[in-house]
């Protein structure tokens, strides 16, 4: 049964080493650099490589950030980040602190899907992570292997339909996904509704070749 397994885990290992070579090809042509990490702790230790010690960071909220500690860890080594999530901030300063956060050295940010032919969506309630991923001057996404999906249809299905829904249930945000996360975007309508989705980015390529990484990790990231 052992050998079975171990079989079978290595034939998935297989698929998905396949997959991602794939996948970082298409990401070569399209001008986005793709940097493979086995797990959380690669992944961190590749974040602190790429993004220089005294550059200012800005960073869009993302479960798969805090599960690989990202931002305490660069805080703690003196990197100057734009906070939006600091406590006691007002509303206004928190919004002045998204925006300021999408013109720092270096961005960061996770998408809510990735097609396997290598389309980044995003959902965006406010709109800064779209600003930040779409118009910084470096932006470094990070994303484990759960979000990728076969295509782009299955991808922007994945952001609203599944990520989306547990994000609300997260922060609590009053919306008709809430109590049982299905989406319901038919009455997903202000006032009486508190909507989420609100801008989405596809990303296929980017025109200057050394602005936009990716960091894919071989483990379940966030969601
Ligand atoms: S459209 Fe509304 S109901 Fe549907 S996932 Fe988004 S926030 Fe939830």
């Amino acid at each position: 049964m052992k050998a079975i397994l171990f079989l079978w885990k290595r034939v998935n290992s297989l698929e998905m080493d396949d997959k991602i070579k794939e996948l970082f090809s298409v990401w070569d042509k399209h001008n986005i650099s793709g940097f493979y990490c086995e797990n959380k702790d690669q992944a961190l230790k590749k974040v602190l490589e790429l993004v220089p010690q005294a550059a200012s960071v800005g960073f869009s909220g993302s479960v798969t950030l805090n599960e690989i500690a990202a931002i305490d860890n660069l805080k703690s080594r003196g990197n100057r980040v734009l906070d939006p999530y600091l406590a006691g901030l007002s509303r206004e300063e928190v919004m002045q602190t998204r925006q300021e956060a999408t013109l720092a050295d270096y961005y960061l940010a996770s998408a809510n899907a990735i097609s396997s032919k290598g389309e980044l969506v995003f959902f965006s309630a406010f709109g800064n992570r779209i600003s930040g991923v779409s118009n910084a001057k470096n932006v470094i996404i990070i994303a484990g292997v759960n979000k990728i999906t076969p295509d782009l249809g299955e991808a922007l299905k994945r952001a609203r339909e599944y990520a989306t829904p547990l994000n609300c249930r997260r922060l609590n945000w009053k919306t008709p996904c809430l109590p049982d996360g299905i989406c319901r975007k038919e009455i997903c309508l202000f006032p009486e509704y508190e909507r989420m989705c609100c801008q989405v980015l596809i990303i296929e390529a980017d025109v200057n070749p050394d602005r936009l990484k990716v960091i894919l990790v071989g483990e379940k990231l966030g969601f």
